[in-house]
């Protein structure tokens, strides 16, 4: 019954709580948001989400070479409310 996928847990870079998570979700070992992780939002400082942790604003940087999603986090993390 458990299954055992190789989930990567990323950290939010302002509190170190767990941020999101992705899962692989095809045999290409494209992997994606997994269930439950925030919603990517994004506004004219560009895409972000808000961790349900802390409740900041992390940046993130869209990237299609991230296996996952699409983006990865921002190295620059000024961790302001959103
Ligand atoms: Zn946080």
């Amino acid at each position: 019954m458990a299954q055992r996928q190789s989930v990567n847990v990323v950290p939010c870079p302002c509190c170190k709580g767990e941020l999101y998570r992705t899962t692989p979700i095809d045999t290409r070992g494209v992997g994606a948001l997994a269930m439950g992780s925030p919603h990517i939002q994004s506004d004219e400082r560009g895409p972000f989400m808000i961790c349900p942790r802390c409740y900041k604003r992390v940046v993130l940087i869209s990237d299609r070479t991230t296996a996952g999603a699409g983006f990865k986090l921002s190295d620059d993390q000024p961790c302001i409310s959103p």
